[in-house]
């Protein structure tokens, strides 16, 4: 469907991350009017980039599995199929001082903290949760809860319990079944899409590439952007439009609302919406994240994920992004990421950037004998404070509907991911499912 009319309604899509980023090009493809409004100076959101020592690079690490086919096709889309590189991966555990490669089948039979029976238990809970398909059920469940009740409490200690703190930090405990459900299918999916092994995709150049060039296609589709402007208020006119309100003190008149933005700021932001819908937004409670990217001369280990089970480590996971992207097009240097998933208000996010260096510095120092001060190139942390809807109980029943009693105005955020965890494949899967759903009257309506 193409729209035709020369008084087109005027749609503002708020946040420029993967979900906002697809949504305004596809909605542009239709020829509607589209201004995409970004509070940070750069698109891109949690892909976007930055640089590093005397590299561009993704602010936070990310692959695409060959299982997440819509983010394949919207790499596809935007010609850079053929930049996609596919790379057999390598797991790491480090565990009571020790590293481990846990990579493959025979390793996982001789991994040493495991007892056989736990290591069975640990291979039956996922087999039996990649046949599950009623997953609101598990959405009533604690996810230790369950994990412990399939697999033992040795194996959820050993295993499960440093994976979800890798994932969500001390979050796991409030975390429904549904999450581990979501994590597992996406894994089983991706093996058994390719060899059985663990392959995992970049774009060359990372996201800096597949932002550019959406950049590209935006400007070819009249799309505005606006950049550095966050929104302070959407509100509702008498005459049935939309004001937005940004930091700088300007306005902008838009007839149709879409935040794509975090629940976190919705309730401040737009004040029409019901009592309800912002208790119910507000209630979402959301995991961030302390995330350090340093580069370095030479490379820690050959494990993309290294998963920790040892309490005194400050990081949640080590991320080797250069057993995946080839060094060569970081100057050689290796590139690896130290995450630490917070609750948004968690003390972290106020500790110096000297602090943080120094913690999870001195942490690489006893975990890899070989690394010295003397390898680290740059170090640079990110803050993010809302970055994943944490899944609670019953979360699913708590979210308002997309289309607001507001008319003219949607949320269609990463929050509603609900048979997955946040990746990018999920978010554009909310982009394309809302065209398909709550926004297709809207769309169609604008046809003169
Ligand atoms: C550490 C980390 C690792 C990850 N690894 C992977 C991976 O390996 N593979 C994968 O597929 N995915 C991964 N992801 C997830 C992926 O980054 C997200 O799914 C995706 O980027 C989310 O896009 P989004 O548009 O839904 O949200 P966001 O990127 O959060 O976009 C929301 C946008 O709204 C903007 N905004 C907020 N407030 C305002 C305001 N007031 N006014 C205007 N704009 C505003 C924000 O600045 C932001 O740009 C990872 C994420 C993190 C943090």
């Amino acid at each position: 469907m193409i729209v035709k009319s020369a008084q087109k309604t005027k749609f503002a899509i708020a946040g420029g991350g993967m979900l906002g980023l697809t949504l305004a090009m596809r909605m542009a493809k239709q020829g509607h009017d589209v201004t995409l409004i970004e509070a940070a100076p750069e698109l891109g959101g949690l892909a976007s980039v930055w640089e590093i020592g005397d590299v561009v690079f993704d602010r936070h690490y990310h692959v695409t599995l060959l299982s997440d086919t819509r983010t394949r096709n919207l790499v596809e889309e935007i010609g850079l199929k053929d930049d996609m590189r596919w790379i057999e991966t390598k797991t790491g555990f480090y565990t009571d001082d020790q590293l481990y490669s846990m990579s493959d089948t025979k390793e996982f039979l001789t991994f040493p903290p495991l007892k056989l029976i736990e290591k069975l238990r640990l291979g039956g809970t996922i087999f039996y949760a990649s046949k599950i398909k009623n997953w609101k059920r598990l959405e009533k469940m604690n996810v230790a809860d369950w994990l412990t009740r399939w697999s033992g409490k040795g194996t959820f200690e050993k295993i499960w319990e440093p994976l979800l703190k890798a994932k969500l930090g001390d979050s796991y405990r409030k975390t429904s079944a549904s999450f581990i459900w979501a994590c597992i299918s996406r894994m089983y999916k991706a093996r058994r899409t390719g060899l059985k092994k663990e392959m995992f995709g970049y774009v060359t150049g990372g996201y800096s590439k597949i932002i550019d060039r959406l950049v590209h296609i935006l400007d070819e589709l009249n799309v505005k952007v606006r950049l550095a402007s966050p929104i302070t208020q959407v509100k509702k006119d008498e005459d049935g439009r939309f004001t937005i309100s940004y930091k700088d003190n300007s306005q902008q008149r838009f007839d149709k609302v879409i935040m794509t933005t975090p629940n976190a700021i919705l309730s401040r932001v737009c004040t029409d919406l019901s009592q309800d819908e912002r208790d119910r937004f507000d209630k979402v409670e959301y995991l961030g994240i302390v995330c350090a990217s340093v580069l370095l001369k030479k490379p820690l280990s050959p494990y993309y994920v290294t998963n920790i089970t040892d309490d005194w480590v400050p990081m949640t996971a080590v991320i080797e992004m250069t057993t995946i992207v080839d060094p060569a097009e970081l100057n050689g240097r290796s590139l690896v990421y130290l995450p630490k998933y917070v609750p948004a208000e968690h003390e972290l996010f106020n500790k110096s950037d000297e602090e943080i260096r120094e913690d999870f510095l001195s942490a690489l120092d006893r975990m890899y004998p070989e690394f010295t001060r003397d390898d680290v190139v740059d170090f640079k942390i990110s803050r993010v404070r809302n970055v994943m809807a944490i899944p609670t109980l019953r979360y699913s029943e708590l979210l308002p509907p997309m289309k607001s009693s507001v008319d003219g105005l949607y949320v269609v955020n990463s929050s509603y991911i609900l048979k997955g965890n946040l990746n990018v494949n999920e978010s554009i899967t909310i982009a394309e499912e809302a065209m398909e759903t709550v926004l297709k009257d809207e769309l169609a309506k604008v046809t003169a």
